[in-house]
């Protein structure tokens, strides 16, 4: 058979070529980035748990009408998607102060916010994505006018949608970050949710203790990464409540 065409590979995933034209395979790796990959680790099991965990938010999604570029989980590590031209922006939804956020305002991490905060960033890693308002976005062309209110709508049903299930099984969506992708379907263009969810690009803290369960846990060397996206999934039924994390003991300590 032959080798599958690598199209990219980023931090935590590589695209390559799909069967079909306009798919892609997207493959999950372990590999683990913070702080514009000044801090790296390769954690065993992240790639298969993010794999999971990013098929049950999207196929959710697709579910209840909001348009995402996932088709199918091929195996441990890989989902087939949709090939899309990537909007050049990481859009983050807050429902509490966290982050770049409470340094940036001085508001203690998690005050709640009045109401969901919509932030946009640029994406370059060289600049380390720097936030943009909307005003550059329509300046430099990232997306037009339109775009920018499809993009909120998507953002805030994604946020309603996930509150919604991490709230069901006791877990605070504190933020998260999507990606936006756009596809042709002849003269039309749409826009659907791209790249993954996971706790990699979301908040998640257990309602009752405050426990990080996102990747806050290798960022601040709080304990074990898989431990924790482990019982994200055990909790949404992902994995059996019963089972032990994917596979050895994270090297985190
Ligand atoms: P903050 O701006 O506070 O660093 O991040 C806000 C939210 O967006 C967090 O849930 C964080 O995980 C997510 N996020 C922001 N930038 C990135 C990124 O470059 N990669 C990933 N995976 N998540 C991000």
């Amino acid at each position: 058979m032959a080798r599958r065409k690598k199209i990219y590979e980023g931090k935590a995933k590589i695209l390559y070529e799909g069967p079909e034209p306009g798919t892609i395979v997207q493959y999950f790796k372990d590999d683990a980035t913070a702080f514009n990959a000044e801090k790296k680790a390769v954690i065993d099991g992240k790639g298969v748990l993010n794999n999971r965990l990013s098929e049950y938010f999207m196929t959710g999604l697709n579910q209840i009408g909001v348009p995402t570029h996932f088709i199918k989980r091929l195996n441990m590590r890989e989902q087939l998607v949709r090939q899309v031209e990537i909007v050049p922006l990481e859009v983050i939804v807050r429902n509490y102060a966290a982050g770049t956020m409470s340094k940036r305002l001085g508001l203690e991490e998690g005050t709640q916010l009045p109401r969901p905060i919509v932030e946009y960033s640029y994406k370059d890693d060289s600049l380390g994505d720097p936030l943009v308002s909307e005003e550059h976005i329509a300046a430099f062309g990232w997306a037009s006018q339109q775009d920018m209110d499809d993009i909120l709508s998507l953002a805030l049903r994604v946020n309603d949608f996930m509150s919604g299930v991490m709230y069901g099984v006791g877990i605070k969506l504190i933020d998260f970050k999507i990606e936006i992708g756009r596809v042709y379907d002849g003269d039309f263009q749409r826009l659907i949710v791209a790249d993954e969810i996971s706790p990699d690009s979301c908040r998640l803290w257990d309602i009752e203790t405050g426990q990080k369960l996102d990747k806050d846990v290798f960022r601040r060397d709080l304990g074990s990464l898989t431990d924790a996206y482990t019982e994200v999934a055990k909790r949404l039924g992902v994995m059996p409540k019963n089972s032990t994390p994917i596979t050895k003991p994270t090297l985190i300590n």
